[in-house]
Formats: C-alpha cells, sequence, structure tokens
C-alpha cells in the first residue's frame, strides 16, 4: 500500500472537524473483494451519532450559508487540488475496497475533482431575477439561498465521485452535509473527511458517518433540520426514503436504478457499435447504473454483432484491479456473484444461449466472467430488472418501431444508447426513448458539464451541469413595496 493511502485509511467518524468513535465499539468489517481479505473496521454507528453529526452541520450552516460565494469556491478549488495531489493513493484505496481496476479508480477520482472545480465555477453563478412589476409602486425580487442541511447516502459502485456530485454543489450553494458511504466502501467515504480537513473546510461543514443504514438514514429522513436528502442506490431503497421525507417534507434528490437499452440498427457502424456495446456493458465490470443492461439489435446485423461482441468479451483481462492491464475486476460480494448467476440460470431455461463466459472465473472469490447470453427474449428476468453485473443479454427486433417499444418497456429510465448511421432515425428515436441520458453513437456519456439524472422509476432531480446545483438552493420572491 502506498504510504499515502494509509494516511487516508481512516477508522472513526469525521463529526465537527473532529475523528471520533461511535457510542459502541461495534464495527462493520470491511473486505477486498480481490481476495476476500478484511482491510478492516469502521464505525458501526447508529442515530445518537448521526443526530449529533446533524446538530453539528446545523450549527455550521449558521455561518458557512453567510460566506461569500467567492469564499466557497475558493474552498473548492483548494479540495480540488488536493484530490488531483492525492489522485494515486484515493485510486489505490478506492481499488482495495471496490475492486475496480485501478485505471478505472483514477479516473473516478478525477471526475471527483472535475465534479468539486466545476461546481467551484458554477458556485459563483448562483443568480436570482428582478422581475417586471405588475404594480408601479412595488419591486419584485427573486432570490436563492442554500436549503440548509443535506443529508447523502451513496453507494459501493463510485464511493468517490458520487460524494464529488453531493458534497461539491452544497458547498457551492452554502449549505452543509451529513454523508453515509456505503458500508462495502467506507473507506473511500471517510477520506473525503480527510480531504475536508486538510482543505481547511470549516467543522461541521462537511460530516461523515459509518454504521447501520436503516439507522443513519432514517434519521436523516426524520430529523427536521436535515431540509434535503440526496440518495444514490436501487430504486426499493430510494422509494422508502421518499416516503420518510413526506413527514418533514424534504427535498429529495434520487438517483436510482437503471434497465439501460443498448439499441443497434441494421445501418450502424458495427466497429463503433461494438467499440462501445463493450465500453458500456463492462464497465466497472457492469456495476453501473448507467450499464447496458438489454441489447436490441435489429435482425440484419444480429449475427455480426453477437460474433463481434463474443470475440471481444473474450478478450478482457480480468483480474485484480491492481495487477497492471486488468479490465474486469471481482464483483463486489458474493451476493452480487450469485444474482448474476440467477439471471443466466432463469435465461438459459427460457432458451438463452450462452455464447461467451457464464460462469464463476477461475480465479474464484467473486470473480465472474464476462458473460454474452445471444436469443434472449422478453420473458427473461434481466428484461425488467438490473443485472448489476458482467452479463450481456442480446434480444433480436425487427422494425425501428418495435426497437424503441422493447427499450421503452421498464418502469425505469436512467440511460439509454443507439446506433445508427441515419440522420432522420435518430432524431426519431431520441425523442421516443423515455430516458434521462441518451448516448446517439456513443456509449460512455456521463461529464461533469451535463446533467445526468433519470426519468420514471430511476429518479428524481440531476447532478452534474448547471442544473446541479438547483436542488440545493431554495427560490425565495421578494416584494418591497411603497416606493
Ligand atoms: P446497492 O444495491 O447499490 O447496494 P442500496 O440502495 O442497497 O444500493 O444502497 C445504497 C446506499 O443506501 C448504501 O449506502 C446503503 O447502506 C444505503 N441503504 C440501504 N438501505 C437503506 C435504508 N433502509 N435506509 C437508508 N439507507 C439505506
Amino acid at each position: 500500500m502506498l504510504q499515502k493511502t494509509s494516511h487516508f485509511l481512516r477508522e472513526a467518524n469525521y463529526i465537527d472537524g473532529a475523528w471520533v468513535s461511535a457510542d459502541s465499539e461495534a464495527v462493520i468489517d470491511v473486505t477486498n473483494p480481490a481476495n476476500g481479505q478484511r482491510l478492516g473496521g469502521v464505525p458501526k454507528s447508529g442515530r445518537a451519532e448521526t443526530k449529533r453529526a446533524i446538530d453539528a452541520a446545523q450549527k455550521a450552516f449558521q455561518t458557512f450559508s453567510k460566506t461569500t460565494a467567492n469564499e466557497r469556491a475558493q474552498i473548492l478549488r483548494r479540495l480540488h487540488d488536493l484530490i488531483l495531489e492525492n489522485q494515486d493513493a484515493l485510486a489505490e484505496l478506492l481499488v482495495l475496497e471496490q475492486g475496480k481496476p485501478l485505471a478505472e479508480a483514477k479516473g473516478e477520482v478525477g471526475m471527483s475533482a472535475a465534479y468539486v472545480l466545476w461546481f467551484a465555477e458554477e458556485g459563483r453563478r448562483i443568480y436570482g431575477d428582478t422581475v417586471p412589476s405588475p404594480w408601479a409602486d412595488r419591486r419584485i425580487l427573486v432570490t436563492k439561498e442554500p436549503v440548509g442541511v443535506i443529508g447523502a447516502i451513496t453507494p459501493w459502485n463510485f464511493p468517490s465521485s458520487m460524494l464529488a456530485r453531493k458534497i461539491g454543489p452544497a458547498i457551492a450553494a452554502g449549505c452543509t452535509v451529513v454523508a453515509k458511504p456505503a458500508s462495502q466502501t467506507p473507506y473511500s467515504g471517510l477520506a473525503w473527511g480527510v480531504l475536508a480537513e486538510e482543505a481547511g473546510i470549516p467543522a461541521g461543514v462537511v460530516n461523515i458517518i459509518t454504521g447501520s443504514a436503516s439507522e443513519i438514514g432514517n434519521e436523516l429522513c426524520e430529523n427536521p433540520l436535515v431540509r434535503k436528502i440526496t440518495f444514490t442506490g436501487s430504486t426499493d431503497v430510494g422509494k422508502i426514503m421518499i416516503k420518510k421525507c413526506a413527514d418533514t417534507v424534504k427535498k429529495v434528490s434520487m438517483e436510482l436504478g437503471g434497465n439501460a437499452p443498448f439499441i443497434v440498427f441494421d445501418d450502424a457502424d458495427l466497429d463503433r457499435a461494438v467499440e462501445g456495446a463493450i465500453a458500456a456493458k463492462y464497465r466497472n465490470s457492469g456495476q453501473t447504473c448507467v450499464c447496458t443492461n438489454r441489447f436490441f439489435v435489429q435482425a440484419g446485423i444480429y449475427d455480426r454483432f453477437v460474433e463481434r461482441m463474443v470475440e471481444e468479451t473474450k478478450r478482457l483481462k480480468v483480474g485484480s484491479g491492481l495487477e497492471e492491464g486488468t479490465q474486469q475486476g471481482p464483483l463486489i460480494d458474493g451476493d452480487a456473484v450469485e444474482k448474476v448467476e440467477a439471471f443466466i440460470k432463469d435465461a438459459t431455461s427460457k432458451g438463452g444461449k450462452v455464447e461467451a463466459g457464464g460462469k464463476r472465473h477461475e480465479l474464484g472469490g467473486s470473480f465472474f466472467e464476462p458473460t454474452v447470453i445471444s436469443q434472449a427474449t422478453p420473458d427473461m428476468d434481466f428484461m425488467q430488472d438490473e443485472i448489476f453485473g458482467p452479463v450481456a443479454p442480446i434480444f433480436r427486433f425487427d422494425t425501428e418501431e418495435e426497437g424503441v417499444a422493447m427499450a421503452n418497456d421498464t418502469a425505469f429510465g436512467l440511460a439509454c444508447y443507439f446506433y445508427t448511421s441515419d440522420l432522420g432515425r435518430s432524431f426519431r428515436v431520441m425523442e421516443g426513448l423515455k430516458y434521462g441520458l441518451v448516448g446517439v453513437n456513443e456509449g460512455i456519456i456521463t461529464t461533469v458539464e451535463a446533467p445526468f439524472g433519470g426519468l420514471k422509476e430511476s429518479g428524481l432531480g440531476k447532478e452534474g451541469g448547471h442544473q446541479g446545483i438547483e436542488d440545493y438552493l431554495d427560490t425565495k420572491y421578494v416584494c418591497i413595496g411603497g416606493l
């Protein structure tokens, strides 16, 4: 382990600018998914610690919300620089607890820095309005104010950058944060405490606590001092949180599950489509909410596409994320492997054909072979449910209308991709797909400059883009009379 990496490996909560233990001595064990070895243990906090963190955030909000946009931008720029200076160490920490290839981890940490810088810039442009008044003796102002304390809950698949998308806009807007990282990957979350400390962020502005998801989640959702919950995770948990937030009428931002379709039309550039397909399917071993869940390929190009996908899939190098050249790390844990196996079993029992992979990898543990399944049909489980693993089911369709209808036949609406060289079709299909993110002849499209967020049961609100700061702001209308 790099010396710098151990510097970021903390096993205490970061509350009110101090590293503190939880009330009980119980810990949550953290495991390296590449070899099953225990990395350490982080505090198992509950309601009491969460409440203290919220109180600290509320206290800090009183002064932090009064700082100027420029002061907050300077803080964020320092944070950005620190992340980049420590990119290698933060990436190594991420690989150790999450498993993704080091190159992807470095990319994720780079994205974290990019989000922080983006919001440093956006925070200086939180403009209000002056509106033409219908009254001669009154004026209308519309101002924007930080909403207050933010509760942030993040998943294990992007343990660094999902926090960046929440902490970045929160600080830019003048809000304070209590964040709970996923229990599988708490170290990259706690590392934000180290970064906050070293960037000179005032005590109480950023608080990170680890522990029981339901206890911390419940306190964050129910405590009236928290004015907004921002959550990235499964649709099931998102729905629970939306309901819990109803009692105190909090703002909610939800980045939930996806079921991304990837449509390849007969007129697509095959090489480009295959390249995009491999990237959109196998990044992070298929464990991202924008990873392709279903390939829909038009009949005229179907066999050629399957053949090329099989070729490229078999070429992927599976191994520990820290080994040079690894393209596919392990899945996060044994449960994830069992889920993937169940999808494959269901598909083959209904006529699906395993063209590549299909079983646990010989490396053992939670390694799984990148898998291609042809002859996929809509009665198979992955038509509706997120695989979250390295399995590429390929469906066949005939007409454009049929392809779009199959793609839309889901409760989700996060990312989708399609490949065609026909301009008219590009517009028709882009407009027909009920998704928040559309890649046209591109398989990887996330960037800090663009709004990321799903439609339907994939979520509420946007992260990134100039829209990404809106959810952290309240709009106030002021009428000035008696002029
Ligand atoms: P995933 O399937 O990606 O692990 P989850 O929705 O289970 O997604 O988890 C995402 C985050 O939500 C994690 O930090 C997890 O600990 C947290 N979480 C899980 N269950 C709850 C809950 N009932 N209330 C609040 N947070 C929860």
